[in-house]
Parts: structure tokens; C-alpha cells; sequence
């Protein structure tokens, strides 16, 4: 038995599946997940000290890659001023005011300490606000793994075939209406039959979570309008794309084509944390002012604002809010993107790439996805024997083909080429 699998087989003795996250199984795409033993720059290396371009980065909060000498200092220096107090200091403000200088839409935010407390927390905000209670999500997309939340949410529960979890009653879900994401007919519709209860819609604005599908214009154009005319909230979750597809995330990329484009309330998580247990939901004061101890709506943490979480949050965000740094971060990932296509393309396999800033997505199929359905309809197969081909060429892409990929500042030219030559192998022999 190697190293890998004594780990994973002691692992399942003690601990459901052997993972406390389902997509690190690896049972979507067969074989023993590589226990990581450490992290270098681009790269992880795991307990039989092989070595693997990651294009995980911790399913993104890694944006400058492991080990970032400046972030390491800052939560060295944090650690040795103590771990947590339970009360204020001063680096959580310092990074509610970072997080509020890029993000125009948000006046305050609340930090927590994972994307799920956020989301569930954004949902609760949004019901105080409006006084109302139903909710419109979109199918594929996933925004952590509260109970109201957990219906057909993409990733880790398509990997595994239940569109919802067991444990969540009807009842907690009776409020929540599922749409397909992009489909404006749908929309139109719900509004239409129930609009004026609406509390909120909460939306993945580029779904990461059903591998990488982009709202139309058109769609985050009407959805916006809708929510306005209706007196319903709209929920930007950023946990993804929130200073991954662009400093001021994804709302910026749609401010820029749709004059005066804010969402109402924002979730982020992953890179404000910079791989720390850190998230945060923020919208403008007087929606905000709804929370304990101003307003009804009770939301609390023992963790949260972690003296650790926020200067590692706070060191990753001086850093990435450098002059050009995602423009840099977005050129590499066209570069791999375009050279997987190209590979793809040469190896006669039909492959549809797409990426925004750090964040990408690849699948099998002739044309990009538009929608849950679309997304999941590729060559599953395929997807399964190219990973393992990659993994074993020392390239560690996301082990499902619902999920969307990661690259870092750390990602160079010699980590490019490197997955490209794998990238071309395998192609090959998949023909
Ligand atoms: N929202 C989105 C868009 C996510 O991608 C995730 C996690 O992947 C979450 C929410 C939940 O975040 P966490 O895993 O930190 O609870």
C-alpha cells in the first residue's frame, strides 16, 4: 500500500468517508486522494513527497499561492500576539475597510468565519429587511451548506446524485423556489406569481459551483430590474468570484457594462480569508443596520473577525490590490485556458474553455454551458480519464467535473508549459 492509501484507509476509520469535505473523496473520479503533506508557490506536494501544479488553491482562497512570504509573516506576527479574544481589534476594521474600498455596493459588512455562516446570514438580513420570507436560487448554484440553501446546489451534491440533502425537512425549504439559472422566462414567471413575497435572490453572478457558466447580460440586467420593482433583495454571492475575477468582483465586471449595476447585499469568503476560516456579507448601511446589537436580526461568532483569519485576509489583500496584479493573474489563466483548447484541438478532442480573472473552467463538450443542464451534459468519461492522466503528470485539477479551477500569482510560465505537455499527452491518448 502506498503512503496515500494508508492515510485514506486509516482516514475512513475515523472520519465519515475519510474526508471532512465530500469532493475530497475523490469519488467522482475513482482512486485515493493524495494527502498533502505541503504547499510551495503554484504547487502542493503530497505525503510520498510527489509533486503537483494546483489549480485548487484550496477551492480559491489561495490567490497569491502557498507560502506567500509577506501573508506568512503577517500571520506569524498575528499568531505570536495571540489567536482569538472574543472581542474587537483593530485588523478586523482595517479589513472591513479594505473590503468596503473596492466594493462600492457595500457600506458595512459583517465578518464571519466560512462562506455558508455568510450566506445564511445574508439570507437572514434579507428576510428582516423586507419582513418577508421566500427566497429564488438557481439550480447549480451552491452557496454553502445551510438548510434553506441545500437544494439543488451544484457541485458536491451533483458529484454524488441527490439534488437535495436528507436531513433537510420540507418545511425548512417550503420557502425556497429553484429556477435555471439563466432562463429570463423563468424569472419573468416567479416574479409574476410571487414577486411581492420575495425577500431575496441569491445568485452565484459567474456560477463556479457548476464548473464555470456565465449569467447573460440580459439575464443579470432583468433579475436586477425585477428586484427593484418588486421591493426584493438581491444577493450577489462573491464567495467565489469576490477579488478572484476582478478586485471589485464580479458586481464590478457588470457596473462596467451596466451603468450603476449594484447588487443589494454581497457574501464573500475564500481570498478575503487568504486561506483562513474568514468570510463576510455586507450591503449599505441601512440594510446592515437590521443586525444585532443595532437591529432584530441576531448573528454572532465566536471566531469571527479571528485576529489570525484577518491579518492573513488583510496581508492577501494588500498584496492582490497591487496596480495590475489581476490583470496579470487574468492573462495567465487565458494563457492556460487558450493552451488547453489548443492542445485540445489538435488532439481532434471537443473541448469549450472559458475564465474571468483567476477563476476558469473547462469541459468537454462543443460549446460552453448556459445553465445547470448544459453544464453537466459532457463527456463525463472523459473528464474522468484526462484528470487521472494529469494527476499522474503531476497537474492537480478539481476532481470533479462540476467544479471550477484556480490560478494564483504563483503560477509562472514553467508551471504553464508544464500542464500544457501534460495537457498534450493526455489529450493524445484520449483520443
Ligand atoms: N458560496 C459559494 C459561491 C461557494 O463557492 C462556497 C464554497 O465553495 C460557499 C458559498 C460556501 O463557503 P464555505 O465552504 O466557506 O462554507
Amino acid at each position: 500500500m502506498s503512503t496515500n492509501e494508508q492515510l485514506f484507509d486509516r482516514a475512513q476509520k475515523v472520519i465519515p468517508g475519510g474526508v471532512n469535505s465530500p469532493v475530497r473523496a475523490f469519488r467522482a473520479v475513482g482512486g485515493t486522494p493524495r494527502f498533502i503533506a505541503r504547499g510551495e508557490g503554484a504547487w502542493i506536494v503530497d505525503a510520498e513527497g510527489r509533486r503537483y501544479v494546483d489549480y485548487i488553491g484550496s477551492w480559491g482562497p489561495m490567490i497569491l499561492g502557498h507560502g506567500h512570504p509577506a501573508v506568512l509573516e503577517a500571520v506569524l506576527k498575528a499568531a505570536r500576539d495571540g489567536f482569538s479574544f472574543g472581542a474587537p481589534t483593530e485588523r478586523e476594521v482595517e479589513l472591513a475597510e479594505e473590503i468596503i474600498r473596492h466594493v462600492p455596493s457595500v457600506e458595512q459588512v459583517r465578518l464571519v468565519s466560512s462562506g455558508t455562516e455568510a450566506c445564511m446570514s445574508a439570507i437572514r438580513l434579507a428576510r428582516a429587511a423586507t419582513g418577508r420570507s421566500r427566497l429564488i436560487k438557481f439550480e447549480g448554484c451552491y452557496h454553502g451548506h445551510a438548510d434553506a440553501l441545500l437544494v439543488k446546489a451544484g457541485s458536491g451534491l451533483a458529484t454524488f446524485g441527490h439534488p437535495t440533502s436528507a436531513g433537510v425537512p420540507p418545511e425548512v425549504v417550503q420557502h425556497t423556489t429553484v429556477l435555471d439559472f439563466n432562463n429570463i422566462q423563468q424569472l419573468e414567471e416567479a416574479f409574476a406569481a410571487y414577486g411581492d413575497e420575495l425577500a431575496c435572490v441569491i445568485i452565484e453572478p459567474i456560477a463556479g459551483n457548476m464548473n464555470f457558466v456565465r449569467t447573460s447580460e440580459s439575464f443579470m440586467a432583468w433579475l436586477r430590474e425585477l428586484c427593484y420593482k418588486h421591493g426584493a433583495l438581491l444577493i450577489m454571492d462573491e464567495v467565489m468570484t469576490g477579488f478572484r475575477v476582478a478586485l471589485g468582483g464580479a458586481q464590478s465586471l457588470y457596473a462596467q457594462r451596466m451603468q450603476g449595476f449594484v447588487p443589494d447585499i454581497s457574501v464573500f469568503g475564500k481570498v478575503i480569508g487568504g486561506g483562513m476560516p474568514l468570510a463576510a456579507f455586507g450591503a449599505s448601511r441601512t440594510i446592515m443596520a437590521q443586525l444585532a446589537p443595532l437591529g432584530p436580526a441576531y448573528q454572532a461568532g465566536t471566531l469571527s473577525g479571528n485576529p489570525v483569519a484577518t491579518a492573513c485576509g488583510l496581508a492577501t489583500l494588500h498584496e492582490i490590490a497591487k496596480p495590475g496584479f489581476h490583470e496579470a493573474l487574468g492573462e495567465r489563466t487565458r494563457e492556460l485556458v487558450d493552451g488547453l483548447k489548443a492542445e485540445a484541438d489538435a488532439a481532434g478532442i471537443p473541448l469549450a474553455v472559458d475564465s474571468e480573472g483567476g477563476l476558469f473552467g473547462f469541459f468537454f463538450a462543443d460549446a460552453l454551458p448556459h445553465d445547470y443542464a448544459s453544464a453537466v451534459a459532457v463527456d463525463k468519461e472523459r473528464f474522468n480519464r484526462f484528470f487521472h492522466a494529469m494527476l499522474d503528470a503531476g497537474v492537480y485539477f478539481a476532481p470533479a467535473l462540476y467544479e471550477a479551477g484556480f490560478v494564483s500569482a504563483a503560477h509562472g510560465q514553467a508551471e504553464i508549459e508544464h500542464t500544457l505537455k501534460a495537457a498534450r499527452a493526455a489529450f493524445t491518448a484520449l483520443r
